[in-house]
C-alpha cells in the first residue's frame, strides 16, 4: 500500500518557513476570510513560522488551510534548497523560494502518486517506468534555487502520465465487470447515494458537494478528483487510487467512511 505517511512527502510545518501561507495568494472566500497577495504573510503567521490560529481554522473562515497539504515541499525548500536559510533572514531569496515553492510541491505530488504506484502488485508490469520515473522526479526535485524555476514542470507532469494512466488500467482490472470512465465529468452536487463506482476512473471528475453517502469508490481512481464538500458518510474508499489527505481533508464524512490504508480520518467529520 502506499506510504502516505513517509515523512517526505508530507508537510512538515515545523522545518518550513510557512511558505503555503507567505507564497500562495488567498482570494476572500468560503475558504480564507481575507484576501492575500503571493509574498505576503498571512497575517496569522507568527515569528516562529507558526500559524497563531492552527487550533481554530474552520471558525475563524480559514477552512482553505485546513485542507492544503504541501506533500513535504515545504520542509524541502525551506531545509534543503535554500539550505535553512528563511526568506526573513534573507529577504533577497524570498521571491525565487515563493517561485520555486509550487514547483517543488508538484514535483512532491507526483513522487506520491509513483510511490503508491509502486507499493501495487497490481502495477508490476510498469514498476520498472515507475522506478525510472521516481529518479527522475526526485532528481529534479533536489535541483538547485535556478533548475527549479526554470523547470518545466508541466512537461514532467506530461512525461509520468502515461505510467499513472497504466497503473490505474491494470489496478481497475481486478475490480470486476466493465471498465467505467466518469474522468472529468461534471458531477457537482449530484445525487450519488449509493452509486457503484467501484473500480471507476473518476480523475479530475467534479464532485464538489456530491452526495456519494454510501457509495461503493473502492478501487476507484481519484487522481484530481474535486471533492469539495462531497458527502462521503459509508461510503467505501478501499483501495481507492491516488488518493491525497487534503481531498479527504476537504470532503465530509463519518466514523463509517471506510478509507484506504494511510490515510487520516478528518478531525471535521461527524461520529
Ligand atoms: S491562517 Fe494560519 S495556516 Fe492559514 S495561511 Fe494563515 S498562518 Fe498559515
Amino acid at each position: 500500500m502506499p506510504d502516505t505517511r513517509d515523512s517526505a512527502l508530507r508537510g512538515d510545518c515545523a522545518n518550513c518557513f510557512g511558505l503555503c501561507c507567505v507564497a500562495l495568494p488567498f482570494a476572500k472566500s468560503a475558504d480564507f476570510a481575507v484576501n492575500k497577495p503571493s509574498g505576503e504573510p498571512c497575517r496569522n503567521l507568527q515569528e516562529d513560522f507558526r500559524c497563531g490560529i492552527h487550533t481554530r481554522l474552520r471558525p475563524s473562515g480559514f477552512q482553505g488551510c485546513t485542507v492544503y497539504d504541501c506533500f513535504g515541499a515545504g520542509q524541502r525548500v525551506s531545509q534543503v534548497t535554500f539550505g535553512g536559510v528563511s526568506w526573513r533572514e534573507a529577504p533577497e531569496t524570498a521571491r525565487q523560494m515563493y517561485e520555486v515553492f509550487p514547483v517543488v510541491r508538484q514535483l512532491h505530488e507526483l513522487l506520491r502518486y509513483l510511490t503508491e504506484a509502486l507499493a501495487l502488485r497490481t502495477a508490476r508490469p510498469v514498476h520498472a517506468g515507475l522506478r525510472a520515473a521516481l529518479d527522475r522526479v526526485e532528481e529534479l526535485a533536489a535541483g538547485t534555487p535556478d533548475a527549479l524555476e526554470k523547470l518545466d514542470v508541466a512537461a514532467v507532469r506530461a512525461e509520468v502520465n502515461p505510467l499513472l494512466l497504466r497503473t490505474s488500467e491494470l489496478v481497475r482490472a481486478t475490480a470486476g465487470g466493465r471498465s467505467k470512465s466518469r474522468r472529468g465529468a461534471d458531477l457537482i452536487g449530484k445525487r450519488l447515494r449509493g452509486a457503484k463506482l467501484r473500480g471507476t476512473d473518476l480523475r479530475g471528475a467534479l464532485l464538489i458537494a456530491a452526495d456519494l453517502t454510501g457509495a461503493d469508490l473502492s478501487l476507484a481512481d481519484l487522481i484530481g478528483a474535486d471533492l469539495r464538500d462531497a458527502d462521503l458518510s459509508d461510503a467505501d474508499l478501499t483501495g481507492a487510487l491516488f488518493l491525497t489527505q487534503p481531498q479527504l481533508n476537504s470532503a465530509r464524512g463519518n466514523a463509517a467512511t471506510r478509507l484506504p490504508e494511510g490515510f487520516d480520518r478528518p478531525t471535521h467529520w461527524t461520529a
